[in-house]
């Protein structure tokens, strides 16, 4: 996330392990391909439980939620439309969700972030976010006392402001509830608090947090780190001589911020993002196994 001085300070990533392995990367190893192919074994009576909650009747209430606070609901084929609700009944049974410095939480902003997170796991088969226990929701941004990476061998000390983060070690996820729901309204403002924090919580499903979620094959993570290390250098390129680009330059912090950031473009600019990065687009198409050009609110001409 970025855009102002808040926004810039949003993520964890920024410790000396994540930078030495995106040295890795940059020297052309293969520092981003070490998962251990994953695959997804989910306990049979887990299984089903889900699958009764995904078709249970959805409560009214959390539908009328969704449709006034999440702008693109309305676009979505009518399939998605229900795995979608199915998918945030299960969510929503699954996470814990906790109120901080004073908010009250509600139905609305539970579905409101369930329903936004669970957008990235239509049409694959997923294990909800199993490393992600707890969701803590702050009014606003909110501020955080701790040492911060700032490059080189330099740390920083102080309060940072921060709209989100989470971390793959945290169990949690938290959440500004503000530029939440400014997320869910602002479908083609190319930043998505939720769709960023969650895309983080997709790369910790493999063995390591390094910018690459959970794939099949090791040919499939090949592929994945050839495309995102050239896209990857092609933004800090772009931060380094103040090129515009469609994704935020706040993804050229690390390869893990890459794939947060480039994941909110894919769903909030999927129309600009696959003219000018046509393979990423491709990718991420291919993991997340959807066209959101299909139902993006994205004005269809640049500037409409
Ligand atoms: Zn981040």
């Amino acid at each position: 996330m970025a855009g102002d001085a808040s926004a810039q300070a949003v993520g964890v990533h920024r410790d000396t392990r994540l930078r030495a392995r995106f040295a890795f990367v940059r020297r052309g190893g293969c520092g981003i391909i070490v998962a251990n192919f994953p695959t997804m074994k989910i306990p049979e009576r887990k299984r089903l439980r889900r699958e009764r909650l995904r078709t249970a009747p959805f409560p009214p209430e959390w539908k009328e939620v969704i449709t006034r606070n999440l702008s693109i609901f309305a676009r979505l084929p009518t399939n998605d439309q229900a795995e979608l609700l199915g998918h945030v009944q299960v969510f929503l049974k699954e996470k814990r969700f906790e109120g901080c410095a004073g908010l009250e939480l509600t139905d609305e902003i539970r579905v409101t972030i369930a329903a936004q997170a669970c957008l990235l796991l239509l049409h694959r088969e997923t294990d909800y976010y199993p490393e992600l226990t707890t969701i803590l929701v702050y009014p606003s941004t909110y501020i955080v006392d701790e040492d911060r990476y700032v490059g080189g061998d330099i740390w920083e000390q102080g309060p940072d402001n921060r709209l989100g983060h989470t971390g793959r070690r945290m169990g949690s996820l938290v959440l500004a509830w503000d530029e939440v729901k400014h997320g869910a309204a602002s479908p083609a403002d190319g930043q998505n608090l939720v769709v960023h924090e969650f895309a983080h919580q997709l790369d910790f499903e493999d063995a390591s947090s390094d910018g690459a979620p959970a794939l099949a094959t090791r040919a499939e993570y090949f592929t994945w780190a050839r495309v995102m290390r050239r896209e990857f250098d092609a933004l800090r390129e772009a931060e380094e001589t103040g090129t515009p680009s469609v994704l935020d330059t706040y993804g050229a912090t690390n390869p893990p911020e890459f794939f947060a950031v480039a994941t909110e473009a894919f769903f909030e600019r999927p129309r600009a993002l696959r003219a000018k990065n046509r393979q990423l687009y491709d990718q991420l198409a291919t993991f997340f196994r959807q066209n959101p050009i299909a139902y993006s609110g994205e004005p269809k001409r640049p500037g409409a």
